[in-house]
């Protein structure tokens, strides 16, 4: 039962926080990662929202810058002193032909040197339409006098550029080109022809460094450390250099074309003319969220690519999701940890108290029975079967319970057979007494016998009627009986002749007067004395004279009723208190009396007699008066000759 309770302490709370803490952690985490990966999705599609715009944005930009350009390169063919210049120059070619120290001075240097530092131009050159010779070249002064179809220039971006304007007669832009002729760096060309009079005399062309399109695409967007435009080319080299990592410059990329080509899903998608936008591996390998767009200019076929690393978007959220699971984890054991307490409150409050309070009365209720000095017995009612014994129970009998759980109530009883004790039991079956009180003895399985007093009866065990037995071991209490009824009779009786002493005669007669008082009843008194009892003992010795007392006392008891009172008054003096006896009668049984003491024989010669005195009681009031009188009579029969009655 303790260990029981122990368990229903300990267990249930323990296994219910424990699931509790598992089935909450683990629906909170749940909910957690559902809305961290809604929360994903909505902050994934706000960058896709703004890297879109931002590379929309950037595409618009560009196509404007580029625009920009040929409008410079057309303002710049159309300028007089440009046409004028041209002119000069082809005229001056074909004379330095002719005379090969004629020195040129040109009288726009100044002006053209301005203008390409005003709009970020790294050189000027002029062709002659006609034969393709390079006529002015403001930074690359080496070329000029070269002509285009020479070996130098041949499949070159300048040559190319020079044959599609004087095609078309029409502006064009070049991409950037490999092998690079006579600059360090990829660039692009802007050629436009050179009209004199509707005449195309020449053509001209401005050289834009592939910085320039980093200044447009570089500019910063928001505060994403990671982000970055960048454009690649059909032939997946880079056109603007990268943001992120230095050797993904358009320089390197042109510079070893053949193992610096890019692949990305944006890149390929980009340069299939589609645009859309998706998380892939960038040119680094890095996860990225990305946004592609084609851009097509002129001869262009450009990918536009807007990007920022995934990790610089998820790192914070990843940050706040830790701490959201770690509160969520700590929220949930908390929340169980008072769970806990509430529910060890609730069990102890509502299981535990109430369980221990009933265990202990039982256990106290059990305690009283077993401790109990009286044995207590359970026995089956039809069987008879013992079914419990308490402790005294057993110690007494001397058989443990698991013993007695084999045997039937009256294998211990002696006095009953089956039949007797049926008949004790059966009122108590049939309903018609409660209770069945009786003595006998019972043996223990050493076999000694033992005095008992049963109290029987019929009583619900856990449900069921079944005898009860409450045995009280009498041995002890006979023993202090016998003892007391020892002394009592040594207190109330004279030690030598065992009639009653004369306390006990004035005790008896108080009584007895009592009862005469309230009935009225005649009670009369004889004294009497033995006849010259010194004689006896002078003659035959005190022990004789004993005797005779002895034999004296037992003859008149024999002659009494049991009604009449019979005592030893001190010495050889005897009294008798005669109940519903008048002075007539006493008188007659006096006289009886002496006749039989008389006729007694002992071991000497000598007869026994004794003188009796008798006398009726007159007056309840006065008692004394009646011994008196009694007494006086004694006196005169011994007077009178002893051997006699008076009264
Ligand atoms: P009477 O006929 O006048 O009565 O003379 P008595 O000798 O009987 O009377 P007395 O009073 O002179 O003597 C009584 C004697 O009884 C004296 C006493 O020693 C004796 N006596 C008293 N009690 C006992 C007793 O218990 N045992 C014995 N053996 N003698 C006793
Ligand atoms: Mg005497
Ligand atoms: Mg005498």
């Amino acid at each position: 039962m303790k260990e029981n309770l122990k368990n229903i302490k300990s267990r249930p709370q323990i296994l219910l926080s424990l699931l509790g803490f598992v089935i909450l952690s683990v629906a909170m985490l749940l909910m957690t990662y559902f809305y961290s990966q809604k929360t994903r999705a909505v902050l994934y599609n706000h960058i896709f929202d703004q890297l879109t715009s931002i590379n929309t944005t950037k595409t618009h930009y560009l196509e404007l810058f580029l625009k920009n350009k040929e409008a410079d390169v057309t303002a710049l063919s159309l300028n007089q002193n440009i046409i004028d210049m041209s002119k000069l120059l082809i005229f001056n070619e074909s004379q330095s032909k002719k005379d090969k120290t004629t020195t040129f001075t040109n009288p726009y240097q100044g002006y053209l040197t301005h203008f390409l530092k005003l709009h970020n131009y790294t050189d000027i050159l002029i062709m002659n339409a006609k034969d393709g010779d390079i006529l002015y070249s403001l930074n690359y002064q080496q070329y000029i006098g070269k002509n285009l179809s020479s070996q130098a220039f041949k499949n070159s971006q300048i040559t190319r550029l020079w044959q599609q304007v004087l095609q078309t007669q029409t502006l064009h832009v070049s991409d950037m080109h490999t092998p690079v002729l006579y600059t360090d760096e990829p660039v692009m060309l802007i050629g436009a022809p050179i009209y004199d009079h509707k005449k195309l005399i020449a053509i001209l062309m401005l050289k834009m460094p592939s910085i320039a399109l980093n200044e447009l695409l570089h500019v910063k967007a928001g505060n994403l450390k990671t982000y970055e435009t960048y454009a690649i080319g059909q032939d997946h080299l880079f056109r603007s250099d990268s943001y992120l990592e230095k050797r993904f410059s358009v320089k390197n990329s042109f510079a070893s074309p053949n193992s610096s080509k890019v692949y990305t899903t944006s890149i390929n998608q980009a340069l299939q003319g589609n645009r859309g936008f998706d998380i892939v591996k960038d040119y680094r390998g890095i996860s990225v969220l990305s946004v592609y767009a084609a851009f097509k200019f002129d001869s262009l076929h450009w990918a536009i690519i807007s990007e920022v690393d995934e990790s610089e978007i998820t790192i914070v959220f990843d940050s706040i999701l830790k701490v959201i699971y770690i509160w969520t984890l700590f929220i949930s054991f908390f929340l169980i940890l008072i769970g806990y307490f509430i529910l060890n409150f609730v069990i102890k409050k509502c299981v535990i108290f109430p369980l221990e309070t009933l265990y202990n009365r039982a256990k106290g209720f059990e305690d009283i029975i077993n401790d109990s000095l009286n044995e207590i017995y359970i026995f089956d009612k039809k069987t008879l079967h013992f079914l419990f014994a308490n402790r005294s129970a057993q110690e007494n009998l001397g058989y443990s319970l698991e013993t007695l759980q084999k045997m039937r109530f009256l294998e211990i009883e002696t006095f009953f057979n089956n039949e007797e004790f049926h008949n004790i039991i059966r009122p108590l079956l049939e309903g018609t007494k409660q209770t069945q009180i009786y003595e006998t003895m019972h043996v223990r399985k050493d076999g000694s016998k033992y005095d008992v007093f049963v109290h029987l009866q019929l009583m619900q065990i856990e449900g069921l009627m079944q005898f009860v037995a409450l045995v009280n071991d009498m041995t002890e209490y006979k023993q202090v009986l016998q003892e007391k009824q020892h002394y009592y009779s040594l207190a109330s009786h004279d030690h030598l002749t065992k009639i009653y002493n004369r306390q006990m005669f004035d005790t008896l007669f108080e009584k007895e007067f009592l009862r005469a008082e309230r009935y009225a009843n005649k009670i009369s008194l004889i004294l009497f004395d033995i006849d010259n009892f010194k004689m006896i003992n002078d003659t035959f010795g005190h022990k004789k004279g004993d005797e005779v007392l002895i034999k004296v006392a037992a003859c008149v008891t024999n002659f009494l009723r049991e009604s009449d009172i019979f005592a030893r008054w001190g010495g050889e003096e005897f009294v008798v208190l005669m109940l519903h006896t008048d002075i007539n009668q006493a008188i007659q049984k006096a006289d009886e009396l002496r006749e039989a003491i008389s006729k007694l024989e002992f071991d000497f010669e000598e007869k026994i007699t004794c003188s009796f005195g008798v006398a009726q009681i007159q007056d309840l009031d006065d008692i004394t008066a009646t011994f008196i009188q009694a007494d006086k009579a004694l006196y005169r029969a011994k007077e009178r000759g002893k051997n006699r009655v008076e009264n």
